[in-house]
């Protein structure tokens, strides 16, 4: 293996740690920092990811607790359970589990938290804020990979970027983190006609399209940054990225692992902005 691997997990162990002096100037106001989950439906992929959250959460110094409604809840259950969540004074941080129940309006569900609440950035309010480059709560996802690429000392300015996925959680927040730091960003998605010719181009490739082993060796600069956001659920029950890690750690310069590169990063995030909304609460 030629790439040098970035490591999500001690870094993002390192980012938890360093929230220690935030939460004892809090604790010295005599507040302690909570998020609160909702989780509709029993998605196993989302109840995992929800137990690795409220686990860090905990191992932080965090508050952490969940909201679990059925699957076939009502769209006014769950805003009547935001609603409480937005007026409780010890909750800073909300967090909505994706995906919701088909029968639910998303983004109304999403609109409903209160942006001062909105840790995980998906709201209009935040969204806008990211755009105009103004501050606000940044989705934890692309906010980790910044994180994980300056970490790992890598040049953006003037580099062609490449970013394969275009939701509104990853692809393109992460778009406007990188313009933010002079990359000439391509974003490609499902109807990009010829996806390799343009992966070929980057200085440093994010693959979130959420499609097992899509990027291979062949395309792949030699020496690139590539980092693997896909979180696939193999048949033989093994976690897979959408980079076919082997083959591509022979061409690349550096790597993210699934595994252990950009999950544990988005949940440091959370924590991060969790950590700042108390902070802000006090303001
Ligand atoms: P999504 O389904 O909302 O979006 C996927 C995007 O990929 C779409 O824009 C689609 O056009 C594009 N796409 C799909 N197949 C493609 C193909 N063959 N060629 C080019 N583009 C293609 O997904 P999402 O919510 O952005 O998540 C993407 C992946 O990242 C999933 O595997 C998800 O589990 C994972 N994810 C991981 C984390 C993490 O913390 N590591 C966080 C969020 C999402």
């Amino acid at each position: 293996m030629r790439a040098k691997i970035i490591d999500g997990k001690s870094l993002a162990a390192a980012l938890r740690a360093a929230q220690k002096n935030a939460l004892e100037s809090l604790a010295a106001r005599g507040l302690r920092p909570g998020l609160a989950a909702v989780l509709a439906g029993d998605d196993p992929a989302s109840r995992v990811y929800l137990r690795n959250k409220a686990r860090a959460c905990e191992e932080t110094g965090l508050r952490s607790e969940v909201h679990e409604f059925p699957e076939q809840v009502s769209e006014s259950a769950l805003l009547a359970c935001i609603a409480r969540l937005n007026a409780d004074r010890a909750v800073h941080g909300i967090l909505v589990q994706l995906p919701l129940p088909r029968q639910l309006d998303a983004g109304r569900i999403l609109a409903a938290v209160s942006p001062a609440k909105d840790v995980d950035g998906f709201h209009a309010v935040n969204l806008g804020a990211l755009l105009q480059g103004r501050p606000g709560f940044v989705p934890g996802t692309p906010a980790g990979i910044m994180r994980l690429l300056e970490h790992a000392g890598v040049a953006l300015a003037g580099k062609q970027a490449v970013i394969v996925g275009r939701s509104t959680i990853v692809g393109k927040p992460l778009a406007l983190l990188l313009l933010q730091k002079d990359a000439t960003v391509t974003i490609c998605h499902s109807r990009t006609a010829n996806l390799a010719a343009v992966t070929r181009q980057a200085d440093v490739l994010v693959a979130a399209a959420g499609s097992a082993k899509l990027i291979t060796a062949d395309m792949v600069k030699r020496g690139a940054c590539v980092i693997d956001v896909g979180i696939n659920r193999m048949a033989d029950g093994k976690l897979a990225g959408d980079v076919d890690f082997d083959a591509v750690a022979e061409v690349a310069g550096s790597i993210t692992p699934v595994p252990g590169g950009v999950g544990p990063m988005t949940i440091a995030m959370l924590i991060v902005n969790t950590v700042r909304a108390a902070e802000l609460s006090l303001e």
